[in-house]
């Protein structure tokens, strides 16, 4: 934990410009500056920084946020380590929070694993190009291979000493303590001897999200069948092997960038694929695909492209689990190589471009590509097909989503000549057992879905619409920048003197009042942050949300601190354009809260309507009178509103 006044210092020591500048090249376009996006893909640039207001927004992709929150959005670190980042940047000095002494031990020892792997990587990374041994067997084995001095390099490719335990002395030699080597795997000890466990093997550290050397995974260079040709490090504090894809830290920007990841099985193959350009590619490094890696790869994209070895044995391996990958809502694709090929040996025969283009024109959805398999394998086997339907039929009911769900059965149906009913029913029975109305609403879905047809992959998750979303947002704006702002004096109750009305005063406790909350839960809790904290002299609404923990706020609040958008929607509506809205906030604010509340009282009315367009088939009576008296008295509540606002009142 950082203490709060330390926070405090890094925020204001980091200049957005310079932040920003270390990844991005802007250009200076009046006030602001101008750059390209790392965030998405674009040609033209979008994406702004504003020094005055130290903020970054991109108006193609909407990211946007202050110096900590680029870095917790670019470099993928969280919120705690993007401040000792920025600290570290700017030289702040930074002061822990008390810690227990258990806490204290557990992050020594954590930080001390972390500290000998990482002199271990450089050791076997130098001992590589530097020594002999390394040169004369590491080195040319990679030559050999076809891989750079660069590539070498950038993943820190070493090697490991054949000489029983010259790595281990050479450690304590430097002071690494015995209890460290043996706790990361690096040493192997046994009551009288100890030994290398890399000794005389090619050296594939693994690195954390931030960079940092976890772990390392060898391969022999001796052939001898009793050992293991491929040998990583055991489970430590610092590494879970079901928590990491080896790559993820080199390819985590590119990931971003093209909203795609593309999974391979071994160290090499992540090693060719970035020679030939292609860098947003990670390998699960011999173990079957876990659930926490996939999580690990859905923080950059949904979208995951598995690359096989043509053999077919291997493939059907690799199949197993992925149901689990489907449930997770990820899209997943699958490209066979040609028989004989892996993506290493692929990947060296050719440049990017006629890479890029193979996987573009062999890319299948893993769902066809299973039935496919499967299909060719249970010709005239009527039980074998069966069982296939069902094998099928579970895949497709753990895909989250109703459409894309919809779109696959449509498929199998045709695929597997099986009507699409049965095929809704089985899932449906999967699913949700009980539930008959389940299936007409997916069929209702798939109707639609084939009226406007589209890859099932692309179909986007549809985020639920806030219908309050331009009063709300013209609210909080007129909160952000003036909420300190006096709009009126009321006279107070027992001095007779007059009781000056602030902006967030008068907001907040109208809001209060009517009971209004958002159903949007980050200006839900917007509302709840101004709330607990408008009183203290020091709040700055502005500085407070941009460097905000949770980046879905860091982006609202940027934009709508940027945005134009919402003052011209609002105005415009008015038929009126006022130049400075500082000048007249006791006219605006007023009206910006009827206006919120007006919203409100229609959608209530709106959907007390629906409620009872559905009851009039049934005869509860009782429930449609009482309907209708709530529904008068709104009425008139908006028709109070409405004659407040006057004329130019919006309409639904
Ligand atoms: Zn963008």
């Amino acid at each position: 934990m950082i203490d709060q006044s330390t926070v405090e210092r890094i925020i204001d020591a980091s200049d957005i410009v310079e932040v920003v500048q270390e990844f991005v090249s802007l250009k200076r376009r009046g006030v602001n500056y101008l750059g390209n996006c790392p965030f998405h893909n674009e040609k033209t640039p979008s994406f702004t920084v504003s020094p005055s207001k130290q903020i970054y927004k991109c108006f193609g992709c909407g990211k946007g946020g202050g110096p900590v929150n680029f870095i917790m959005e670019h470099e993928h670190l969280s919120y705690i380590e993007s401040l000792k980042y920025l600290a570290k940047k700017f030289h702040i000095e930074i002061v822990e929070d008390e810690e227990t002494p258990e806490m204290a031990a557990q992050r020594n020892q954590r930080e001390s694993l972390m500290i000998v792997s990482s002199w271990a990587a450089e050791y076997f990374a130098s001992y590589l190009m530097n020594e002999n041994e390394g040169r004369n067997v590491g080195l040319s084995y990679f030559r050999e291979r076809g891989f750079r001095d660069d590539t070498i390099k950038k993943f820190q490719l070493g090697y490991c000493p054949d000489q029983k335990d010259l790595f281990t002395r050479m450690a304590q030699k430097q002071g690494y303590k015995m209890e460290f080597l043996e706790a990361t795997g690096l040493s192997i000890k046994r009551d009288d001897w100890v030994r290398d466990r890399f000794a005389g093997r090619v050296i594939f550290p693994f690195h954390n999200l931030a960079g940092r050397v976890i772990a390392f995974g060898g391969r022999v260079m001796k052939t001898d069948p009793n050992t293991a040709k491929y040998l990583n490090s055991p489970e430590s504090e610092i590494y879970h092997k079901s928590k990491v894809v080896y790559g993820i830290y080199h390819a985590k920007s590119a990931i971003t960038k093209f909203d795609k990841c593309y999974l391979v099985e071994g160290y090499t193959d992540v090693l060719s694929m970035h020679q030939s350009g292609i860098e947003n590619v990670v390998a699960s490094s011999g173990t079957s695909l876990t659930t926490d890696q996939i999580r690990l790869i859905k923080r950059f994209t949904p979208n995951i492209t598995i690359i096989y070895d043509g053999d077919q044995a291997g493939i059907k391996a690799s199949l197993r689990g992925i149901d689990m990958v489907l449930s997770e809502g990820i899209n997943v694709k699958v490209v066979p190589l040609p028989a004989g090929e892996d993506p290493d040996s692929f990947a060296r025969s050719m440049n990017a471009s006629s890479l890029l283009e193979y996987i573009a024109a062999n890319e299948t959805d893993f769902i066809r590509f299973k039935t496919t398999l499967l299909l060719s394998e249970t010709q005239n086997d009527p039980i074998a097909r069966a069982k296939l339907i069902t094998d099928i039929v579970k895949s497709i009911s753990v895909i989250p989503d109703n459409i894309t769900r919809s779109v696959y059965i449509r498929e199998c149906s045709k695929m597997l000549e099986v009507d699409e009913n049965i095929l809704y029913a089985e899932v449906n029975k999967i699913k949700h057992k009980d539930d008959e109305a389940f299936v007409e609403n997916e069929k209702r879905q798939a109707a639609r879905a084939q009226m406007n047809p589209q890859p099932a992959a692309t179909l986007p998750e549809k985020k639920k619409k806030n219908p309050c979303d331009i009063e709300e947002k013209a609210l909080l704006r007129i909160l952000l920048r003036f909420h300190k702002e006096v709009i009126f004096t009321v006279e107070s109750d027992d001095e007779g003197g007059e009781v000056p009305v602030t902006v967030a005063e008068y907001i907040l406790s109208e809001l209060e009042r009517d009971n209004l909350t958002s159903s949007d839960p980050l200006v839900h809790q917007i509302i709840g942050e101004f709330r607990e904290h408008y009183q203290e002299d020091f709040f700055n609404p502005e500085r407070h949300f941009v460097q905000h923990e949770n980046p879905e706020i860091c982006n609202l609040v940027s934009g709508l601190l940027v945005d134009k958008y919402i003052e011209s929607v609002i105005w415009k509506r008015k038929g009126s354009y006022v130049e400075d809205e500082h000048e007249i906030l006791y006219l605006l604010v007023p009206r910006l809260v009827e206006e919120y509340k007006l919203r409100h009282v229609k959608i209530m009315i709106a959907g007390m309507m629906k409620q009872i367009g559905e009851l009039q088939s049934s005869d509860d009576l009782e429930r449609i009178m009482e309907l209708q008296t709530i529904i008068q008295n709104l009425k008139k509540v908006e028709k109070e509103l409405t004659k407040k606002l006057g004329k130019r009142a919006i309409t639904i």
